[in-house]
């Protein structure tokens, strides 16, 4: 097990489109051990999810996880997933108000618009087409992550800043509201 070193917001690797990773290169043992880098580090650091520009490697594949997350305790749980080379499209228009943090914006939390339901395309490890759709939290998360491969943070679709709080805060001031109002929408949207 190899923990990769997370980038932090400032970093030039966090704000560039990440590259497409073709066929044979996904196969090689080095993305394929990178992968289970990627995956030990997202665990490690008790992320939801971890993009290979997140760790200083600016290449299409995000790991997305949820298991009983210590971090975000309400999240219902999503089985490991592998991205290559994803695509989302926004099924209906829409969206919830969900309350973001990063591994990459250490200690800072802050409530963004994502959309409610996806159409995801991608590749997995080995290199086979997903095609599923993805509801509710879920959806969210997986809009997240994909922004990093896009070079985008949580920060710039937060859009009042005064909604900004560090983890301490957050539970102290407004974890009790975001639960109270999330616990209905995940059994609305099921994920
Ligand atoms: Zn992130």
């Amino acid at each position: 097990m190899t923990l990769l070193k997370i980038a932090h917001v400032g970093h030039p690797v966090l704000r560039q489109r990440s590259r497409d990773v073709g066929l044979d290169e996904l196969r090689s043992p080095e993305v394929q051990t990178f992968i289970d880098d990627l995956v030990d580090t997202m665990r490690d650091a008790n992320g939801a999810g971890l993009a290979a520009p997140q760790v200083h490697n600016p290449i299409r594949i995000c790991a997305i996880e949820v298991k009983d997350n210590p971090r975000y305790p309400y999240k219902p749980n999503i089985p490991l997933t592998i991205l290559v080379n994803p695509v989302l499209e926004p099924i209906g228009a829409e969206t919830f108000e969900n309350y973001e943090g990063c591994l990459s914006v250490p200690n800072l939390r802050g409530v963004v618009d994502r959309f409610c339901e996806l159409q995801v395309t991608a590749l997995d490890r080995e290199g086979s087409p997903i095609s599923r759709r993805v509801r509710g939290l879920t959806a969210g998360t997986y809009q997240h992550e994909v922004d990093h491969l896009d070079g985008k943070v949580f920060l710039d679709r937060v859009k009042d800043t005064a909604t900004l709080t560090t983890l301490a805060e957050f539970d102290r001031y407004h974890k009790a509201a975001f639960v109270e109002r999330i616990v209905p929408f995940i059994a609305k949207w099921g994920g």
